[in-house]
């Protein structure tokens, strides 16, 4: 309260240049309840750019995740919001309102609705190589021969199952997305150097499913999608311990920045341990 009264009477040398998230968070407060966004405008990218998560104790994950979208919604700072938004629809399998949640309803609605969304196309993606397979069926590929995509239609279908119902299965959008990297990875450690039979691509459906995630860049004031890249942030998602980070590629034009990418080999190696292999069949 007193850093709001002292920016909106001018004397906004003691407004502190450094501010603890839960300070910045009932600072929102002050200034939603009273209307003050316009008087407190000038200090937005200060506040935000110095925010960190403060000394002990540190903030439960829960309610930094609660806070951030908040604070930028009250403050109006549209790239933090859906830098914000966009990771918690990414990383959540479910939204649910905390009970004494600062950001509002319809946000968290938003959020869900958008998510759904991304889940839906994601399966889309998936059932359209499975029809794609279906419609150039060939002989079986024989013992021992390099296995080639119509060998992993059942992985395919599993995981298809699963996703539809990702509340069950607790399936964010980035979990289906570590699933369908499994599913090729298993793919690309069973045929190896080898030439599969035909020439369909698995690569396709992991692709297009980056680039659906790349492509969705959370959602404006008015909980709409927003499609394009958008400025950099303000805040420095790390100094306030931010839990979430691992999401595909920071916009289009640095595909290069796709986390995902170095995370492939482990993922590989992990399916490889269920057994898929050439031997194995
Ligand atoms: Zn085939």
């Amino acid at each position: 309260m007193l850093v709001v009264m002292r920016v909106v009477h001018g004397v906004g040398c003691e407004v502190p240049m450094r501010l603890e998230l839960e300070l910045l968070k009932d600072i929102a407060v002050v200034v939603d309840k009273n209307c003050l966004f316009d008087a407190v405008r000038g200090f937005v990218c200060q506040w935000l750019q110095g925010a960190w998560v403060g000394e002990n104790p540190t903030p439960p994950s829960q309610e930094i995740l609660d806070w951030v979208p908040y604070i930028t919604w009250v403050l109006k700072r549209k790239p933090d919001f859906q830098h914000a938004t966009r990771s918690i629809i990414m990383e959540q399998s479910v939204t649910v309102a905390p009970k004494y949640a600062y950001t509002p309803d319809k946000v968290h609605t938003a959020m869900g609705r958008v998510r759904d969304e991304v889940l839906s196309t994601m399966r889309a993606l998936i059932r359209d190589h499975l029809k794609e397979l279906e419609s150039t069926r060939h002989l079986p590929v024989q013992e021992g021969c390099c296995p080639c995509p119509h060998s992993f239609m059942r992985d395919w279908k599993i995981l298809l199952q699963r996703a539809r119902y990702p509340h069950k299965y607790k399936l964010s959008p980035v979990a289906v997305l570590t699933l369908v990297y499994e599913v090729v990875g298993k793919f690309d450690l069973a045929v190896g150097r080898g030439e599969p039979v035909c020439r369909i691509s698995v690569h396709k459906v992991l692709k297009k499913c980056q680039q659906e995630m790349r492509e969705c860049q959370g959602i404006d004031f008015d909980g709409n999608v927003v499609r394009y890249p958008f400025p950099l942030p303000w805040i420095d998602f790390k100094a306030i311990n931010w839990p979430y980070n691992a999401w595909v590629g920071k916009n289009h034009q640095s595909p290069k920045e796709d986390m995902w990418e170095s995370q492939r080999r482990l993922l590989a190696a992990t399916a490889a341990l269920t057994g898929y292999g050439r031997d194995r069949r």
